[in-house]
């Protein structure tokens, strides 16, 4: 025990946790980053590949979404120009990310709910 103090041993502790918890978000933002970059290669290699595929699977997916939740349409095209603030975290865990807007309640477009993709998961399921 290199401390005989409690109290000080306290203090130590504490100070380690905070130390890591820095590098455990640096660490998350890196790997979200990574995987971003690598979900966007995807995609853009799919699209390239599949150009009109992708095409009827938008028209398709569009109209069909547009008829089931106008609300929600609206909500998303308002909620659009509002981007997710930079390393802002889940407001859920507290400890990804958010990734993803949410809305309580589609009828007030601007009353957004920032989520990481787990969370937002789950508050529709
Ligand atoms: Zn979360
Ligand atoms: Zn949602």
């Amino acid at each position: 025990m290199p401390y005989r103090d409690k109290r000080q041993q306290k203090e130590y502790l504490k100070k380690y946790r905070q130390k890591n918890k820095g590098k455990l978000k640096e660490y998350q933002k890196m790997r979200y980053l990574r995987d971003k970059i690598k979900i966007n290669q995807l995609c853009k290699e799919y699209r390239k590949n599949n150009p009109q595929k992708v095409k009827d699977f938008h028209k398709r997916g569009q109209k069909k979404y547009r008829n089931k939740y106008p609300e929600k349409i609206k909500a998303q095209r308002l909620s659009k120009q509002i981007r997710i603030p930079f390393a802002k975290l889940c407001v859920d865990c507290n400890d990804n990310f958010a990734e993803h807007k949410h809305h309580e309640d589609y009828s007030k477009p601007l009353e957004i709910v920032y989520l990481c993709a787990k969370c937002h998961r789950e508050r529709h399921s």
